[in-house]
């Protein structure tokens, strides 16, 4: 008997039809003789529903008043499915219990909108899973020290999943979701792309950091640390198929280095329209103008992501880097009426149209070459690199937002990782 964790993405949650076809395969594992826990997303559309009402309310929640109450309110999507899905179980004939965040409990810290389990508490769980029941438990959200009711971040189900599969040491978790595995890049904006049958966890850690939404970072992440068995796979095959065949589909996420020669160089891309670019054009270079310049966006809880210093030229220079686009506007805001004049920058531009797109690959770290031959790719399609970083596994480049999809489909082509032609 195993312990397995199911989690279903927000399509799969997406009608009553569907809620009875995850019961069903729920069923068929429980009936092969697993202990289950099955952690559900909202149902498709519903958060973006949820967070749509508040923003008629309030346009933009920047206080932490707000953002509790934010929480609040999308933490509810959750707690629907957690109720439909219990009773789907039970129309099947098995015991099932449903349990929120704060029921468990899921602690987090009190980072309302993105924040992090702390510690969950395994009691109430195994006690149903002794009993025989099948238990569910809200993805995305969680609680404070203060009872106060927090989610994890959009796309968070993931990390509850992955948390609870730690928490509990369960033998496997399975992240079901709308495509049937993790792809060499996002198959929806490249039809060619291919499915891949393992990824390491180096590169799925980047590929979720730089943008593939398939899995939330932080899910990874906790893979990582407590090395939970990961698997992502598709919930629209049908429920009845053979239980060894559903076990060993889709993608699985893998520990172990592979001692593979054949080893892709490039082993996906990545992309993220979530980028706006700011530049402080003319600053005196002198020591300490970087700090003068992140430093109060750091204060300002402003993520920066690629930073690019250009030569001086007269003892001034251009300094340039990116932020997420919803932080566009207010680090704008702050460098132009503030940090730009304190450092003597002449002018402070932003763009908000652009994108940032990734190769990664455990092989680019013995092949030399990788990064020009990705600069050459988007030369010869005419795309102008406006910044670019390097880590061991990955070269991101940012461009105009305009190009992005044809930067995929050419890097796509470029690295082979085009599926053969039927
Ligand atoms: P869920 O609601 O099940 O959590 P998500 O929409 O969050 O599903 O994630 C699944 C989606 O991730 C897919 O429909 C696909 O468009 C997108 N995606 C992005 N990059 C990849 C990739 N490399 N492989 C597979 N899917 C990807
Ligand atoms: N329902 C949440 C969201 O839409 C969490 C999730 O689906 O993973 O972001
Ligand atoms: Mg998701």
């Amino acid at each position: 008997m195993s312990l397995i964790v199911h989690k279903y993405g927000g399509t799969s949650m997406g009608s009553t039809e569907r809620i009875r076809n995850v019961a069903r395969r729920v069923a068929k594992w429980h009936r092969a003789g697993h202990q289950m826990v099955v952690v559900p997303s909202a149902m498709s559309g519903e958060t973006n529903r949820l967070l749509g009402l508040a923003k008629e309310l309030s346009p933009a929640s920047t206080t932490k008043a707000l953002q509790r109450e934010l929480d609040m309110i999308a933490s509810t999507g959750e707690q629907v499915s957690v109720g439909l899905l219990a009773i789907a179980l039970q129309a099947e004939g098995l015991e099932s219990v449903s349990y929120t965040g704060w029921q468990v409990p899921i602690r987090t810290d009190s980072a309302y909108t993105k924040a992090r389990i702390q510690s969950i508490d395994d009691a109430r769980i195994r006690a149903d899973l002794d009993a025989g029941r099948v238990v569910i438990i809200t993805g995305f959200q969680g609680v404070d020290e203060g009872g106060n009711v927090t989610t994890l971040g959009r796309g968070g189900s993931d990390t509850s999943a992955v948390a609870v599969a730690a928490a509990l040491k369960a033998d496997e978790c399975l992240i079901y979701t709308d495509v049937d595995g993790v792809y060499t890049t996002d198959p929806r904006i490249v039809p060619e792309a291919r499915r891949l049958a393992t990824i390491s966890f180096e590169e799925m850690l980047e590929m979720a950091s730089l943008g593939s939404k398939v899995l939330q970072i932080r899910s990874v992440e906790f893979a990582g640390k407590y090395r939970v068995p990961l698997r992502v796979l598709s919930s629209f095959t049908d429920w009845n198929i053979d239980l060894a065949e559903e076990a060993a589909s889709g993608t699985l996420i893998t520990f172990e280095e592979a001692v593979n020669m054949e080893q892709a160089v490039v082993s996906g891309i990545a992309f993220s329209r979530d980028e706006a670019k700011i530049s402080l054009l003319g600053v005196p270079d002198r020591p300490g103008i970087a700090f003068s310049i992140l430093g109060p966006v750091a204060e300002a809880n402003i993520d920066v992501d690629v930073i690019i210093q250009n030569v001086s030229h007269d003892g001034k220079t251009d300094f340039s880097f990116t932020v997420p686009r919803g932080d566009h506007a207010r680090a704008l805001e702050l460098l132009k009426t503030q940090v730009g004049p304190a450092v003597g920058a002449s002018q402070v531009v932003g763009d908000a149209r652009i994108c940032k797109v990734s190769i990664v690959g455990i092989g680019m770290r013995s092949h030399v070459g990788v990064a020009s031959r990705m600069f050459r790719t988007l030369a010869d399609e005419g795309i102008n690199i406006q910044m670019i970083s390097t880590s061991e596994i990955k070269t991101s480049v940012v461009i105009d937002e305009k190009y992005m999809e044809l930067a995929v489909r050419a890097l796509h082509r470029a690295f082979d990782l085009d599926q053969a032609a039927a």
